[in-house]
């Protein structure tokens, strides 16, 4: 079996070194070696593009990873939420996670958090904040940081096939496939019980929730378009140390499209 290379990107700007600085963007690729140059020349053109700005530093890190050491999970099925207004959104959302089991303050505190800016200096986060589900309380060590997952991706094949299957509804877009993949690996994990994303990228207003319960749910309108601002919320139930909680975001995983056709999944 051929090893896989996960590589993973992060550009900043404002403080040319390795913790400091604005968050401009990430991303994380976990493929095989045919593809790694391609992989590395994406993200690269990622950073140097973003709508956020042009970053002063860009950190590229490529590492091999055993074909043995990769799991696999089923992608989480896809569904959409038509909002015609942020509030519409946020109302959705808010409805989305209260059903996946988180309480309706968190879920409101979520969605207050992410929409003020989730970094200290009310901007946004290389990662995630984790959230506990029934007290709202942040988990996370670092609040400028947060937690990252990584080492994900498509397993080769299953992109397309999924691209191919959701095409109907309009939902084959990069961006979406890079998010379903991120998701599922979040909800597969233990003490996960939902989460919450939207970008941001100032020309992108959707976002999603997310659980294995409700599956991904797409939300047309998260933001209103220019906002710089966006990020992810993890809610969580049990977890005691969420450093322990990362490690497992971080362990390898592909993603495989669903084999059998489910209705408009
Ligand atoms: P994006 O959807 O790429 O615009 O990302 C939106 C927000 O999600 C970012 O501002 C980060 O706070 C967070 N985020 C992006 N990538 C990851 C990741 N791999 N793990 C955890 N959080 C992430």
């Amino acid at each position: 079996m051929d090893d896989y290379y996960s590589v993973r990107m992060r550009a900043a700007d404002g403080g040319a070194h390795e913790a400091g600085g604005r968050h401009i963007s990430g991303g994380e690729r976990l493929v095989c070696k045919e593809e790694l140059e391609a992989a590395v020349q994406t993200l690269l053109r990622r950073a140097m593009t973003h709508e956020l700005g042009q970053p002063d530093f860009v950190n590229l890190t490529v590492e091999k990873v055993a074909r043995a050491d990769i799991g696999q999970l089923e992608a989480l099925p896809i569904s959409q939420r038509v909002a015609h207004s942020v509030a519409e959104g946020h109302a959705a959302a808010v409805e989305l996670l209260v059903q996946a089991g988180v309480a309706l303050s968190a879920a409101q505190k979520g969605v207050a958090l992410l929409v003020q800016g989730p970094a200290p200096d009310g901007g946004v986060m290389r990662g995630a904040v984790v959230m506990d589900a029934d007290t709202g309380a942040r988990l996370e060590r670092d609040p400028g940081r947060g937690v990252r997952v990584a080492q994900h991706d498509w397993a080769p094949d299953a992109l397309a096939r999924w691209k191919r299957r959701v095409e109907p509804l309009g939902l084959d877009q990069v961006r979406v496939a890079e998010a379903l993949a991120l998701a599922t690996k979040v909800a597969a994990q233990a003490g996960t019980v939902a989460e919450l994303c939207w970008s941001d990228d100032p020309g992108y207003v959707g976002g999603y929730v997310a659980a294995a319960t409700i599956g991904y749910v797409r939300i047309a309108q998260l933001k209103e378009p220019g906002s710089p601002l966006g990020g992810r919320v993890f809610f969580v139930r049990g977890v005691r140390n969420v450093q322990d909680y990362e490690a497992v975001l971080a362990v390898p995983v592909l993603i495989e499209d669903a084999t059998a056709e489910r209705g408009v999944w």
